[in-house]
């Protein structure tokens, strides 16, 4: 750029008007003053595309976040689950019962301070007793968060109703229990693995074939597991084969749009 005084002294003058991004350098010759310039050029002296902001990760793809959930947990076998996420760098949410939670105090401690996701699973998991009223079932999550809370010192408004919320989580339990300010999680992909336990080529293409027929709607999968020993032999495969095909894994929050089978979106 010329100096202005030299450039003065070379008999040029020089215009800047930022606002509309003009910077002009004229000799004696110039025919147009600036504001007839502006106006003639002024598809040229647009402003600047803005640039792409370099520090924001790329968005996630559509359908390409998959959420692992892990039931009935913690157990014996939570640390290998444990290491067996941490080798892959994935994180999952765990929907835990009381009981286990009282059992195994150290594993809740450890899946809260990886950085995975916590729900609550109630307390008895039996169905005559969750499902014998609304204030039962409310009960039930209420204590299992006093239980999360006594261990970890954070609570959670995540939950997922034994055997999941359909048929009997009808809309007075939701009501109830959701009107207390929880959430609502069911699943959109079943392992099975409780079922199949340690067959995990079934397990396996069970839950791929669930997730290949999400990714056509690019809806994000929600996958039940359990917290067993038996899912542990799976996991890996599952694992890398998901992360090949480009899925990125999160955990469930408050914050989410709740996936359940009543499509109730509290
Ligand atoms: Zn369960």
């Amino acid at each position: 750029m010329v100096p202005l005084k030299v450039s003065a002294y070379l008999g040029y003058r020089i215009s800047f008007e930022p606002d509309k991004y003009l910077l002009r350098v004229q000799d004696g010759s110039a025919a147009l003053d600036d504001t007839a310039f502006v106006s003639k050029y002024k598809n040229e002296l647009e402003p600047p595309a803005p640039a792409e902001p370099a520090q924001n990760p790329p968005a996630a793809k559509p359908g390409k976040t998959l959420y692992l959930t892990f039931d009935d947990g913690p157990s014996a076998t939570t640390p290998e689950l444990l290491d067996i996420l941490n080798k892959y760098g994935v994180k999952a949410t765990f929907f835990m019962l009381g009981p286990n939670m009282n059992r195994y105090p150290s594993q809740v401690k450890r899946i809260a301070e990886e950085g995975n996701g916590l729900g609550l699973h109630g307390m008895t998991h039996r169905k005559e007793k969750f499902y014998a009223s609304a204030s039962a079932a409310l009960a039930e999550m209420n204590g299992d968060n006093d239980v999360l809370r006594k261990i970890t010192g954070t609570g959670t408004t995540l939950i997922r109703p034994p055997y999941g919320s359909k048929p009997y989580f009808t809309k007075a339990f939701r009501d109830k229990v959701l009107g207390q300010g929880y959430h609502l999680w069911d699943w959109n992909v079943d392992s099975d693995d409780w079922k199949y336990k340690e067959d995990s080529v079934t397990i396996y293409n069970t839950v791929m074939g669930q997730v290949h027929k999400l990714q056509k709607s690019k809806t994000n999968p929600v996958i039940l597991m359990h917290d067993q020993k038996a899912t542990l032999k799976v996991l890996p495969r599952l694992l890398g084969s998901l992360k090949k095909e480009g899925y990125t894994f999160g955990i469930i929050t408050k914050d989410m749009e709740p996936v359940n089978f009543w499509k109730d979106k509290r």
